[in-house]
C-alpha cells in the first residue's frame, strides 16, 4: 500500500482506509493505494467482503487540485474504478462528509454504498468546465435514472444522503461510528451470501422512462439557463451515451467528451475562477501571527435597502444583530422589511417558518446609540452623504467599546475621511456589501490607510462567517467594482448615442455571457442612483470627461426604471419583462443630434469590445495603483458581484486570453476616436510590449 491507503483484515473482512488529509483528495498516491489494496483483498482467498472508509472529516471529496494542469500520472482513476467494480469480492463504500466528483465515482465503482445521515454526494465537475470522467456519467444514470443523473451532473449541485437513498445511489443510511457501521454491513453481506452487484451491469435506472424526452428537455433548459457554456452540453451527451451504449462503449464516449472539455478554453477560465476565489482570501502583507478579534454580536446603522440585508446576513450566520434607525417609524419599516424578505423565502420554499422565526429573534430594533455599547462590529448603512456619515461615526466613537470594529458600507465616499471622524481610525474599515446584501456573495473589504492588520483580518473573518467571498480593496472612488462598472456603463450609454438601442447593447453583452445587460440592470436598481453619482462626478472628475445624456433625459421625464414602470425599457404592472419603451427613441435621436453624431448600425463585437475593454483598461489602472492586490481579485469581484460569466474567467483573465497586444490595439483606436478617457493604462502598454499577461504580473515576475 501507500502511506495514504491502509489495508487491514478483520476476519473475513478487508478494511481499506484512505487517510489523505485534509479532504482525502484522489492524488496519485491514493489512486495507487486503492488499486493495490483492492487487488490484494481480491487475491486473498480468506476475504469475503471489502469495506472502503476514509479517515478525517470526509469521504474522498474529489480530485487533487494540485494535479490540475499537470500531465496525468498512472494509474488513472477510470482504471482504478474498473478494478474495484470488476473485483469478485463484494465491496461497500462507507460515506461520511462529502463524496464528490471522483470520490462519488469510486463509491459508484463499489458494489454497495452506505452513508452517514449527514453526508452529501455529488458530481460537481461541470463547475470546473468538465464532466465526471471516471464513469460517473455512465454509472449514475444506471442507478438514479436519467432525470436525476442529468440534474446532478449538469448542475453540479450535491444532494444529501436521504435524497441519494430515494434515488438508489445509496443503499442505506447509518448514524454513529463509520468503522462499526462498515464492518456490520460487511458481516451482513457475508451472512446473506451477497455477490458483487456491479453498477455498470445495472439497468434499472434506464428503464421505464422516456429518456429521449428527458434529454431533449435538459438541452432546452441548458440553452436557456446556461447559454454559451461548453461542458453542460457534453454532460448531456455523455448521459445520453449511457442510455444507448453498453458500459464499455459508454465509458469510451465519456472519455472522448471529457477530453473535449479538457481542451476547451472555458476549462482554463473556470479553473482560474476557482483558484482566484481561494487566492482572494490571502492578504499579501499581513503578518502570519495576526489574529482576528472574536465576533459574537453585531449592529447595523440604517434600516434601508442595504442595512436590512446586512442585518439579515448576520442573522443567517447566527450572529445576534441590533438594527438602529433614526426613529421608531423608520425602525418599524426596517423590521417589517426584514420579516417580508424572510417571508418571501418561506413562500419560495427555501426557508422554513421555524428557521425564519429563529433568525428574526436574532434581530433587535433600537433607536438609541447607547444600545450599541457592547457590539463587536457595527456596520453603517445610512444615506450616502458625508455629513450623515460624520454624525454616525462621531456617535459610534463615543459609545462603542474599545476594540469594536467600526465599518462603513459606503459605495463611493472616502473611507479615510470617514475614519478621521473617530479617534480610532485603526478600527475603521469598509465592508462594502452588494444588493441584495443577504443574497449577493461579494464583499469588498475596504482597507483604509490607517486600518490595522488585526481589524483587516477581522473584517475578512466576518466575511467568512457571513459566507461571503471577501476581496480586499483600497480607497478610491467606487473602489474596484463600481469604479470599473462606471466606465462600462458610460461606454454602454455612449453606444446609445452612436446608434445602438438598449436591446442591442444588452443582447450583445448577454450573448457574451453577462448575466444581465447594463440597461436592464440600471432599470432594476433605479436610474436615480446613477444620476446622484454623476452629479457629484461632474464636479469632482477631470474636465476631459464627456458625459452621456440619455440617462439624464429619462430621469428628467420621471422614468427611473422598473419602480416607475419605465426607464430604458417599459414594464407592465407586476411584470419585470422588459418591453420597448416607445418614448426612448426620440430621446436617443435628440442625444445623438446634440452631439452632432450620425446614428449608425453597430455590430456585436464592437459593442462587446467597447464595454468590456473599458473594464479592462480601468482594471489595469486599479492594479497598478495597488487598489487591488492582484488581477485575479478583480476577476473575483466581477464574477461574484457583477454577473461576469465564469467561463470567461473575469475581465482581466479574459483580456489575457484575448491577448493584451490585441486589447491594446483596440484601446488605442478607441482613444483616437472617442477621447482622452480611453488613454491606455500604462500597465496595459507595458505588459503588451513585453508579451506578458495581467495574471503573470500579479505573480510579480
Ligand atoms: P436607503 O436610503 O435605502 O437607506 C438608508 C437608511 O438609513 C434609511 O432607512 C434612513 O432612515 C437611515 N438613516 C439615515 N440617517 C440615519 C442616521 N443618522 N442614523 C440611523 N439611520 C439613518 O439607502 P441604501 O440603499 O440602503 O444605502 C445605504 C448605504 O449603502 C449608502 O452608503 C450606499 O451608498 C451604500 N450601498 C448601497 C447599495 C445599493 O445598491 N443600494 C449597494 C452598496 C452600498
Amino acid at each position: 500500500m501507500t502511506d495514504v491507503v491502509r489495508l487491514e483484515f478483520q476476519g473475513e473482512i478487508a478494511l481499506i482506509t484512505v487517510n489523505n488529509p485534509p479532504v482525502n483528495a484522489l492524488g496519485q498516491a491514493v489512486r495507487e493505494g486503492l488499486l493495490q489494496a483492492f487487488q490484494s483483498a481480491e487475491a486473498d482467498a480468506q476475504v469475503r467482503a471489502v469495506v472502503l472508509i476514509c479517515e478525517g472529516s470526509t469521504f474522498i471529496a474529489g480530485a487533487d487540485i494540485k494535479e490540475f494542469g499537470k500531465p496525468p500520472q498512472a494509474p488513472s482513476l477510470p482504471e482504478v474504478i474498473e478494478v474495484i467494480e470488476g473485483s469478485g469480492t463484494p465491496s461497500v463504500a462507507v460515506i461520511h462528509g462529502t463524496a464528490l466528483g471522483g470520490g462519488l465515482e469510486v463509491a459508484l465503482g463499489c458494489h454497495y454504498r452506505i452513508a452517514r445521515r449527514d453526508a452529501k454526494v455529488g458530481l460537481p465537475e461541470v463547475k470546473l468546465g468538465l464532466l465526471p470522467g471516471a464513469g460517473g456519467t455512465q454509472r449514475l444514470p444506471r442507478l438514479a435514472g436519467v432525470e436525476k443523473a442529468l440534474d446532478m451532473i449538469v448542475s453540479g449541485t450535491p444532494i444529501d444522503a436521504a435524497e441519494a437513498v430515494e434515488h438508489n445511489v445509496i443503499d442505506e443510511l447509518f448514524d454513529g461510528d463509520l468503522r462499526e457501521a462498515g464492518l456490520a454491513y460487511a458481516r451482513r453481506m457475508i451472512e446473506e451470501g451477497r455477490a458483487p452487484r456491479r453498477t455498470g451491469e445495472q439497468t434499472r435506472g434506464l428503464e421505464n422512462a422516456d429518456n429521449e424526452a428527458l434529454i431533449r428537455a435538459k438541452h432546452a433548459e441548458v440553452a436557456k439557463r446556461m447559454p454559451g457554456l461548453f461542458s453542460p452540453l457534453r454532460c448531456i451527451a455523455a448521459v445520453e451515451a449511457a442510455t444507448k451504449l453498453p458500459l464499455a462503449e459508454g465509458l469510451k464516449r465519456e472519455r472522448e467528451l471529457f477530453a473535449e472539455c479538457l481542451n476547451s478554453p472555458q476549462r482554463g477560465a473556470l479553473v482560474h475562477s476557482f483558484f482566484a476565489e481561494r487566492q482572494a482570501s490571502k492578504i499579501t502583507d499581513l503578518p502570519a501571527d495576526v489574529k482576528p478579534r472574536p465576533i459574537n454580536s453585531a449592529a447595523v446603522i440604517g434600516g434601508g435597502t442595504m442595512g436590512v440585508g446586512i442585518a439579515l446576513s448576520f442573522a443567517n450566520a447566527g450572529v445576534p444583530v441590533k438594527l438602529l434607525e433614526i426613529n421608531d417609524e423608520a425602525l418599524q419599516r426596517g423590521l417589517q422589511r426584514a420579516r417580508d424578505t424572510y417571508a418571501a423565502s418561506v413562500k419560495r420554499g427555501s426557508l422554513t417558518e421555524e428557521a425564519m422565526e429563529k433568525r428574526l429573534k436574532l434581530v433587535t430594533g433600537v433607536t438609541n446609540y447607547s444600545a450599541l455599547a457592547d457590539a463587536d462590529v457595527v456596520v453603517e448603512a445610512v444615506f450616502e452623504e458625508m455629513g450623515v456619515k460624520q454624525q454616525v461615526f462621531e456617535q459610534l466613537d463615543a459609545v462603542c467599546k474599545p476594540g469594536a470594529i467600526l465599518a462603513s458600507n459606503t459605495s463611493s465616499l472616502d473611507l479615510n475621511a470617514i475614519a478621521a471622524f473617530t479617534k480610532r481610525p485603526e478600527d475603521v474599515v469598509g465592508l462594502h456589501f452588494f444588493s441584495p446584501a443577504n443574497v449577493m456573495r461579494l464583499l469588498e473589504v475596504v482597507r483604509g490607510e490607517k486600518t490595522s492588520h488585526e481589524v483587516l483580518a477581522t473584517a475578512m473573518a466576518i466575511g467568512k462567517k457571513l459566507k461571503k467571498v471577501s476581496v480586499v480593496v483600497g480607497v478610491c472612488d467606487g473602489f474596484v467594482g463600481n469604479r470599473m462598472v462606471f466606465q462600462y456603463g458610460r461606454e454602454a450609454e455612449f453606444l446609445l448615442e452612436e446608434g445602438a438601442t438598449p436591446q442591442q447593447v444588452d443582447g450583445a453583452l448577454r450573448n457574451f455571457g453577462m448575466a444581465m445587460g447594463p440597461f436592464a440592470m440600471r432599470d432594476l436598481s433605479g436610474l436615480d442612483i446613477g444620476q446622484a453619482i454623476r452629479k457629484r462626478q461632474r464636479v469632482d472628475l477631470p474636465a476631459d470627461r464627456d458625459f452621456p445624456t440619455v440617462s439624464d433625459k429619462l430621469c428628467a421625464a420621471g422614468m427611473l426604471g422598473q419602480k416607475t414602470g419605465a426607464g430604458y425599457y417599459r414594464y407592465e404592472p407586476g411584470n419585470r419583462t422588459p418591453l420597448e419603451n416607445p418614448e426612448l427613441a426620440p430621446m436617443l435621436d435628440a442625444a445623438s443630434r446634440e452631439k452632432g453624431i450620425e446614428r449608425r448600425e453597430l455590430d456585436e463585437q464592437y459593442i462587446v469590445e467597447r464595454t468590456i475593454f473599458a473594464l479592462v483598461n480601468e482594471g489595469a489602472k486599479i492594479l497598478e495603483e495597488g487598489i487591488a492586490q492582484r488581477s485575479s481579485d478583480i476577476d473575483v469581484i466581477y464574477l461574484n458581484g457583477y454577473g461576469f460569466p465564469a467561463f470567461r474567467g473575469g475581465p482581466m483573465y479574459y483580456a489575457d486570453s484575448v491577448g493584451l497586444d490585441k486589447v491594446l490595439a483596440r484601446v488605442r483606436e478607441l482613444h483616437a476616436r472617442c477621447g482622452d478617457w480611453w488613454k491606455p493604462a500604462p500597465l496595459l502598454e507595458k505588459l503588451a510590449a513585453e508579451g506578458r499577461t495581467f495574471t503573470e504580473w500579479q505573480a510579480g515576475q
